[in-house]
């Protein structure tokens, strides 16, 4: 019997990229991961820790430090290696330095003869993704980020919490940039098949736009209260990367709002953006447009704008 190994390479064994690994691992998500970091010594202590637990995981995970040459034969490449984001310093301020990180990573993950899916999470993470599917020359539909993942579960729990409804039963999206621009198109917002807008205005004061707005607003700010607090997030987008990646290998066709490329959606080009993407094992299989109101649409082309501009300060 031939048994497809579910390979995952890892690369950047820091907090995000150790979130993820132990959410794997507690899911089982895969059957072998690599672990890649500059830092060899971390990688390898890393690998160790997590092996030990094994034996209290639902899954039998072969777990090991490695190099790019590891990649040749994996399904998916997980990239979040990269500085992280200080107190006050926006995603976009990151672009520079992590521009100069994708160019050590990508070429030899090619090099390898890899010919599987780029999965990114490093930040700016829409302008990262693009830097990778420029870099690797591969089709589209295999390079793809975190996007709006984490910011669109944020969002819902809060919708669920607010109407006191399970956030599985809410149907809402962030889209766009992920970071300051990002916005969720409330036209688009459902509880079941009904629409937040109307329940608020049909509820007798009970509920309201207005707290529409402040949710958004805390889902937009949710990641910078968390480092003021704790200096970084990990916990969140390491089980957001989990649930991407059981998406491809069960290749479920989820709908979630990974950083896809645009390609005339939303009349935008070119630009890595979160939007709500069918996924499997193809990885973005295709977007799914949105009906947006002028409104909107004006929103998420002002995202676009800034993704694209801050794409082309960059020398790659
Ligand atoms: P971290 O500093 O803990 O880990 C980064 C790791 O990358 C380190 O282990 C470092 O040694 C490694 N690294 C650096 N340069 C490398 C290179 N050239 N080759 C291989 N490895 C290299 O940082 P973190 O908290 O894990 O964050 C990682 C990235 O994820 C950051 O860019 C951060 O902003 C981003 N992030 C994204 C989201 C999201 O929603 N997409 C959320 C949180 C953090």
């Amino acid at each position: 019997m031939i048994v497809h190994k579910r390979k995952v390479v890892l690369v950047g064994a820091g907090m995000v990229g150790m979130s993820f690994a132990y959410s794997a691992l507690n899911q089982a998500i895969c059957d072998e991961l690599v672990l890649v970091d500059i830092d060899r010594k971390r990688a390898q202590g890393e690998a160790m820790d997590l092996n030990h637990g094994v034996a209290f995981s639902p899954s039998s995970m072969k777990i090991y430090a490695g190099g790019y040459e590891d990649a040749s034969d994996a399904d998916i490449v997980v990239i979040c290696a990269g500085v992280n984001q200080k107190p006050g310093e926006s995603r976009l301020e990151l672009l520079q330095r992590n521009t100069q990180v994708f160019g050590s990573i990508i070429e030899p993950v090619v090099r390898s003869g890899f010919s599987g899916i780029f999965l990114v999470a490093t930040n700016p993470v829409d302008i990262m993704t693009r830097v990778a599917y420029e870099l690797s020359g591969f089709n589209s539909n295999r390079v793809f980020g975190t996007g709006t993942t984490l910011d669109t579960a944020r969002l819902r729990y809060l919708l669920g919490e607010y109407f006191s409804v399970d956030p599985r039963n809410m149907h809402a999206y962030v889209i766009g940039e992920h970071g300051d621009s990002e916005f969720v198109p409330w036209s688009q917002a459902m509880l079941a098949t009904k629409s937040v807008v109307d329940i608020c205005e049909q509820s007798g004061g009970k509920f309201c736009v207005e707290e529409m707005q402040r949710i958004s607003t805390q889902v937009r700010e949710a990641a910078q209260k968390i480092i003021e607090a704790k200096k970084a997030t990990y916990y969140g987008i390491g089980m957001a990367m989990s649930r991407i990646v059981r998406a491809v290998f069960s290749g479920e066709n989820s709908v979630l709002t990974v950083s896809a490329r645009l390609r005339g959606e939303y009349g935008q080009k070119d630009v890595y953006a979160g939007v709500p993407c069918l996924v499997n094992r193809n990885g973005v299989d295709r977007l799914l447009e949105l009906n947006l109101t002028e409104e909107e649409r004006k929103l998420f082309a002002d995202s676009c704008n800034i993704l694209q501009e801050n794409y082309e300060g960059i020398s790659l």
